[in-house]
């Protein structure tokens, strides 16, 4: 999964659905860890600015 950092505004929704944690927030950005992603696509649907995205 990719995060488009121009869209996102670390609104922190993301985190709160993803199973495995893989999904770190700080101040000013979030980070997904693609080691741990298991591609449940979560983020990519309650994101609402749809800046997540599936990473080709
Ligand atoms: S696709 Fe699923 S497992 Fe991967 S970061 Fe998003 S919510 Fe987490
Ligand atoms: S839900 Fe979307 S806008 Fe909110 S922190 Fe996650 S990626 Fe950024």
């Amino acid at each position: 999964m990719k995060i488009n950092r121009n869209l996102c505004d670390v609104c922190g929704t993301c985190v709160a659905v993803c199973p495995v944690d893989a999904i770190i927030v700080d101040e000013f950005k979030v980070t997904i860890d693609n080691e741990k992603c298991i591609n449940c696509g979560n983020c990519v649907i309650v994101c609402p600015i749809k800046a997540i995205s599936e990473e080709k």
